[in-house]
C-alpha cells in the first residue's frame, strides 16, 4: 500500500485535514515521561489515568488492536482565536461551532470508506480501522512526532514548522501495511522560554509536561470541585481553557493559517459572545442550547458557572455585585454558592479599598 501514501494524503486534505502522517503501532519510547508524570501525582484528580489497562495501553498502542499494522496520524489547523474585551476568554479550540470530536468522527469514516475502497484491489481480506481523536489512552502526541508531523515544544504542545500549534489530532489504527514516514527530527524550541515565562500559574514542567493540578485549561475544563482559592486569582478572566502559553509561542506567530481545514470556515458559536454578566445568567437549559454540540458542554452549566464567578472576581467589575449576590443567596449548588462568596468577598474589598 506505500505507493497510495500520496493519494491518501490528497483524499485526507480533500475531507479538511490539514496534514497526515504514517508511522507504526509499536511501544512509544514518550512513555517513561509518562509514568514519571502520574508518580509525581501531576495528573490531578484525572484518576483515570493510573489504570493499569489504560497505562498499558499508553504504553503499546498495538493493545488498542491487535491487528494493526499501521497508525495514520491526521490533524486539522484551527483557527487562532480571536480576542475580544468585552468578553471572557474561552479556548481557541472551543470557539467553532461544532465540537471537533464529532467533526473528526465524521471525517474519519469517510477516510475509512475510501481506503477500504482502495485497498479492496490489492488486498482480498477486508481491512480493519478503528479511529480515534482523544477518544482512547493513546499518547497522540508522541504518535505525530514519529509520524513526522512535528516536535513536542516546551509547553508540552505538538508544534508544526508551517502550522504552529493550533493544531488538533486524530488517528487511525489500520491492519493495512503501510510504510511508516521518517519521525520528525530534533526540537526547534532553542533557548525561547516565552511559555514557561508567560504561563500565568506557572505549572510548565522542564520536561514538556504541566503540572495540571495548577494548569488553567484542566483547573476549568477537567476539574469537578472548587477552584482552589490560591489559584482562582491565575485564571483572570479564562472561563474555560488558556491559550497563554501558545500565543506567545514564536512559532504560532509566523504560522500560516490552512484555508482548506475543516475548522477555517465553521462559524463560531454564540457563547463566545457572551459577556460575563451573560454568561452569569445562563440557567441550564440555555447552557445546554449554546454549548451542547461544543467541547465547553464538558465543563457543564456548574462548572460554567463555577469558572464565571471566578472571572467575575477578578473582574473589578462591581456592577455584577447584584448578580453574583443572587447566585450566592439562591443558587442551588453549593460549588456554584461558595465561589459567588469568593467573588462578592473580592469586589467588595475592591470597592472599598
Ligand atoms: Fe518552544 Fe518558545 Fe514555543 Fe515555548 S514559546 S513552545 S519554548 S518555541
Amino acid at each position: 500500500m506505500s505507493n497510495d501514501k500520496e493519494s491518501i494524503r490528497a483524499e485526507v486534505q480533500n475531507l479538511g485535514f490539514s496534514l497526515a502522517g504514517f508511522t507504526t503501532p509499536d511501544p512509544l519510547p514518550g512513555f517513561s515521561i509518562l509514568q514519571t508524570w502520574i508518580q509525581s501525582g501531576r495528573h490531578a484528580e484525572m484518576g483515570y489515568l493510573e489504570r493499569p489497562d489504560t497505562i498499558a495501553k499508553r504504553a503499546n498502542p498495538r493493545l488498542l488492536m491487535p491487528e494493526c499494522r499501521s497508525v495514520i496520524v491526521l490533524t486539522a489547523a484551527y483557527p487562532a482565536g480571536k480576542q475580544n474585551q468585552r468578553t471572557p476568554r474561552i479556548a481557541a479550540y472551543a470557539q467553532p461551532g461544532r465540537d471537533y470530536h464529532h467533526v473528526f468522527k465524521t471525517a474519519c469514516n469517510q477516510l475509512i470508506e475510501t481506503l477500504t475502497s482502495l485497498s479492496q484491489s490489492s488486498n482480498s481480506n477486508p481491512p480493519q480501522f478503528k479511529a480515534f481523536s482523544d477518544t482512547a489512552p493513546i499518547l497522540e502526541k508522541e504518535l505525530a512526532v514519529r509520524a513526522g508531523l512535528g516536535w513536542i515544544g516546551k509547553n508540552g504542545c505538538l508544534i508544526n514548522p508551517v502550522y504552529g500549534s493550533w493544531l488538533l489530532l486524530a488517528e487511525i489504527f489500520t491492519s493495512l501495511e503501510i510504510e511508516p514516514d521518517p519521525p520528525f527530527s530534533g526540537t526547534h524550541c532553542g533557548s525561547c522560554q516565552r511559555c514557561l515565562d508567560t504561563c500565568p500559574a506557572g505549572c510548565i514542567l522542564p520536561d514538556r509536561t504541566v503540572d495540571a493540578g495548577r494548569c488553567i485549561s484542566y483547573l476549568t475544563i477537567e476539574h469537578r470541585t472548587d477552584i482552589p482559592l490560591p489559584l482562582q486569582q491565575t485564571l483572570s478572566d479564562h472561563i474555560f481553557g488558556c491559550d497563554d502559553c501558545q500565543d506567545v509561542c514564536p512559532w504560532n506567530r509566523r504560522a500560516i493559517p490552512d484555508p482548506n481545514s475543516m475548522f477555517s470556515n465553521m462559524m463560531p458559536h454564540k457563547g463566545n459572545l457572551l459577556s460575563l454578566e451573560e454568561a452569569l445568567r445562563l440557567d441550564e437549559a440555555s447552557f445546554d442550547e449554546i454549548f451542547k454540540s461544543t467541547p465547553v458542554n464538558r465543563a457543564g452549566w456548574e462548572g460554567w458557572l463555577r469558572n464565571c464567578l471566578v472571572a467575575a472576581g477578578n473582574s473589578n467589575d462591581i456592577t455584577l455585585l447584584p448578580l453574583i449576590s443572587s447566585l450566592l443567596k439562591e443558587h442551588p449548588s453549593p460549588m456554584v454558592r461558595r465561589h459567588a462568596a469568593w467573588a462578592c468577598f473580592r469586589l467588595e474589598g475592591n470597592a472599598t479599598s
